[in-house]
C-alpha cells in the first residue's frame, strides 16, 4: 500500500527524523543477498475517548525480533524499546486517526556475499493513515491459487521477511487477473494455508477451523485472538488443524483475518458460493466483537491495547 499523505517525522534507528530528512543513499539499497524482515502494525482512534489504542504492539514486536534472529539480523533494540518509538513516532506524528505503523528492519550496508553476519542492520519506522473496514462486511470473492505456499524450509512463512511477500505478491496478482478478491494458498502438500497477507478460517458444523501453526502460515496475531476470544467470551467452538481444498467449498462460513485484513468474509471460493452467499453469523459475531476490542470499547482484554496519549484529550 503507498503511503498517500506524508506523516511529519519518520523513526531511524532510535531518532526521530523529519519525513524529507529520513533518505538512503541508492548505494544502500542493496543486492541480492540484503535480508528485510518488517511488520504490518495498526492503532485505532477512538473518538469518544479522544484517544489512539495501538492494538499488540508488544506481540508484534516481539515477532519482528524472531524474524530478525531467523534471518540472522544484528538485534540492537529490545521490544520495550520499539515499543515505546512506536508510541513516540505517533505522538510526534500527533495522529488522530486510524493508522498503520510500519516497522522494517534492513541490512544497511547492502553487502554482497562475505561478511554477511557482521552486515549492520538499521530499523525503521513509518506511520500511514488507513481506513477500517470494520463495519462495513465487505463480500469477498476468493479463489485457490495456482501458485504453492512457500514452506517453513525454503523460505518459512513463519517469517515476515520481504522476500516471501513475491510469492504472495504472485498469488494476489494471478487472482486479480482472474478477476478475484483474494487468492488462498496451499502448501506443497495441498492444504489449505492462508491468503497473502492474512489468515483463514473456515466453519464446518459451527466450529470455527483454521490451518495449525505447522500448514506454512505466519504465527498471526489476529488469529491466536480470534482463538482466544471465541473460547473466552463467544463460547464459539475452535479447532486447529490442516484442512483440505474441497472443505473450502462445503463451509459454511470462510473468513480472512489480520491486522490489516481485520475480518473480512469471502462468499465464494472458485465460485462454489460459501454458505448462503451472504456473510455468516459466526463471521459477522468474530468481526463484531473484534471491532469492540480495537477500537476501546471491550475491556476485557485491555492488555492486547497500548493507548498511546498518556491523558484523555492529551496528545503529549
Ligand atoms: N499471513 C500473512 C502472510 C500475513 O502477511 C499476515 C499479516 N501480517 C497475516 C497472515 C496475519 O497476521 P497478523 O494477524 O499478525 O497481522
Amino acid at each position: 500500500m503507498a503511503i498517500t499523505r506524508p506523516s511529519p517525522y519518520v523513526w531511524i534507528d532510535g531518532e526521530l527524523i523529519p519525513w524529507d530528512a529520513a533518505t538512503v543513499h541508492v548505494s544502500k539499497l542493496g543486492w541480492s543477498t540484503m535480508g528485510a524482515v518488517f511488520e504490518g502494525i495498526s492503532a485505532y482512534w477512538n473518538p469518544e475517548q479522544e484517544q489512539l489504542y495501538g492494538l499488540q504492539f508488544s506481540e508484534h514486536y516481539a515477532r519482528l525480533l524472531n524474524s530478525m534472529k531467523l534471518m540472522r539480523m544484528e538485534q540492537k533494540f529490545t521490544v520495550g524499546d520499539l515499543v515505546q518509538a512506536s508510541i513516540d513516532l505517533l505522538r510526534a506524528n500527533e495522529v488522530r486517526e486510524d493508522v498503520r505503523v510500519r516497522p522494517l528492519a534492513y541490512h544497511a550496508d547492502g553487502t554482497w556475499f562475505g561478511g554477511l553476519l557482521d552486515s549492520a542492520t538499521s530499523v525503521v519506522i513509518t506511520t500511514a493513515p488507513f481506513t477500517s473496514s470494520l463495519g462495513t462486511e465487505p463480500k469477498l470473492r476468493a479463489c485457490v491459487s495456482s501458485w504453492d505456499r512457500i514452506s517453513d524450509n525454503q523460505l518459512s512463512p513463519r517469517v515476515k521477511c520481504i522476500s516471501n511477500y513475491q510469492n504472495s505478491r504472485m498469488a494476489l496478482i494471478e487472482a486479480s487477473m482472474r478477476g478475484y478478491d483474494q487468492p488462498i494458498l496451499l502448501n506443497t502438500q495441498g492444504k489449505v494455508t492462508e491468503g497473502p497477507a492474512s489468515c483463514l478460517f473456515i466453519v464446518r458444523n459451527g466450529i470455527a477451523i483454521t490451518p495449525s501453526l505447522t500448514s506454512g502460515i505466519l504465527e498471526s496475531i489476529t488469529r491466536q485472538s480470534i482463538l482466544q476470544f471465541c473460547r473466552d467470551v463467544l463460547e464459539i467452538p475452535t479447532m486447529e488443524r490442516e484442512i483440505d481444498r474441497t472443505e473450502l467449498y462445503i463451509a459454511e462460513e470462510v473468513f480472512f483475518c489480520g491486522t490489516g485484513a481485520e475480518v473480512r468474509g469471502v462468499v465464494s471460493v472458485d465460485d462454489y458460493v460459501v454458505g448462503s452467499g451472504e456473510i455468516g453469523p459466526i463471521t459477522t459475531a468474530i468481526e463484531s466483537y473484534y471491532h469492540d476490542i480495537v477500537r476501546g470499547r471491550e475491556s476485557r482484554y485491555d492488555h492486547w491495547r497500548v493507548p498511546v496519549y498518556s491523558r484523555v484529550g492529551q496528545s503529549r
